[in-house]
């Protein structure tokens, strides 16, 4: 059965106006789903009962079972899902200064292989459909009661490995008859897909683009994340430059600091080298230890000298504030658990 989640506004009207139906019941749909937020078409009571009818039997709603969550001491709470064949995936809301942030998965298990990510190591499934990340953000408001209005792609999976439902699932969190989450609010993360670089540059959109660098060289790189060997740095950094010089955009740069690996002050002599001029911001983030994992945390001192060391030398970095680490929730610590 179809998802009724997984259609933008405009793709909803005409599944109604091809089942004879008028085209606005389309928006009354829409508000039933993501401003009512409700479970079932029965409550979309000013449908009629024969559309109703109608309704449930072409499309399921898809409404993800909590099979468990979890909260940690600062409030974040990690959500594990039913994505309904049997397969789970994680969610998890962060609590910011600034307000109430959901990090989605954009599929069930990764195939990146990156050496220091939870993700890693388990088999890779299949990609979410939009209407699967879309339900994620709707059964969390379900949960807590609360509109959110901040999302970013940094759950399980590569975004730009599954382009087509990201950029889908994103017109629907946009719609202002919907979600209404405004794409300068919404960030995705990539481990460095170039082609798909280019292509997100000619999306028009006002999401932010983050890239996982972690390294500066192409040695150093591919031994954190394989992806590297088929896309090194020169050709990650070009499509950078092209996706700031077409969108006039910032690019925010992750760097995760680990011990003895890539947290040295000739690294960020070397970081500061290679974005040298561009519009970006580097957010620094203090490496989570994963099992087995070989890279470990940096200290506080090397972390705060790296981001000084930026900032006195024209690049704006922040080290992240970890969430969650407490209930594996903080970065790279997601992993599709079995049910
Ligand atoms: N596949 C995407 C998005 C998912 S990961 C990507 O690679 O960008 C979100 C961020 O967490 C990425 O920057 C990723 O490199 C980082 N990350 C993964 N494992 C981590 C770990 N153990 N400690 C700190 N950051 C990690």
């Amino acid at each position: 059965m179809k998802n009724i989640k997984g259609y933008n506004l405009e793709e909803l009207k005409q599944e109604l106006v091809s089942m004879g139906e008028k085209a606005y019941r389309a928006e009354q749909i829409f508000k039933w789903l993501y401003i009512e937020k409700v479970k079932s078409f029965d409550e979309m009571t000013n449908l009629s009962l024969d559309l109703r009818e109608k309704l449930k039997k072409n499309y399921t709603m898809c409404n993800f079972k909590i099979i468990k969550k979890q909260e940690a001491v600062d409030g974040t709470k990690k959500y594990l899902f039913d994505t309904l064949d049997g397969n789970a995936i994680e969610t998890v809301l962060m609590q910011y200064h600034h307000g109430k942030t959901i990090c989605v998965s954009s599929q069930i298990g990764c195939k990146m292989g990156c050496k220091f990510c939870a993700s890693t190591g388990i088999a890779f499934v299949r990609s979410l459909t939009a209407g699967e990340i879309v339900e994620q953000i709707l059964a969390v408001e379900q949960d807590i009661g609360e509109h959110i209005s901040n999302i970013v792609f940094m759950g399980i999976g590569e975004p730009f490995d599954n382009y087509d439902n990201v950029m889908h699932a994103i017109k629907i969190i946009n719609n202002q008859k919907g979600l209404n989450i405004g794409a300068r609010h919404i960030s995705i993360s990539t481990s460095g897909i170039v082609p798909k670089i280019y292509d997100f540059a000619k999306e028009e959109l006002q999401c932010t683009l983050s890239i996982s660098l972690h390294a500066t060289n192409n040695e150093k790189r591919s031994k954190m994340m394989p992806v590297n060997k088929l896309y090194p740095i020169e050709e990650l950094i070009r499509a950078c430059k092209e996706y700031i010089v077409k969108t006039n955009k910032r690019i925010s740069f992750e760097y995760a600091l680990a011990k003895d690996n890539n947290d040295n002050i000739e690294d960020a002599k070397a970081l500061v080298s290679l974005l040298n001029g561009m519009l970006c911001h580097v957010n620094l983030i203090p490496i989570n230890k994963i099992e087995n994992g070989k890279f470990t945390k940096s200290s506080n001192e090397n972390i705060i000298r790296f981001r000084d060391y930026l900032n006195d030398h024209g690049i704006v970095a922040t080290i992240r504030r970890e969430l969650g680490s407490d209930i594996d929730a903080a970065c790279g610590q997601l992993r599709r658990k079995n049910i």
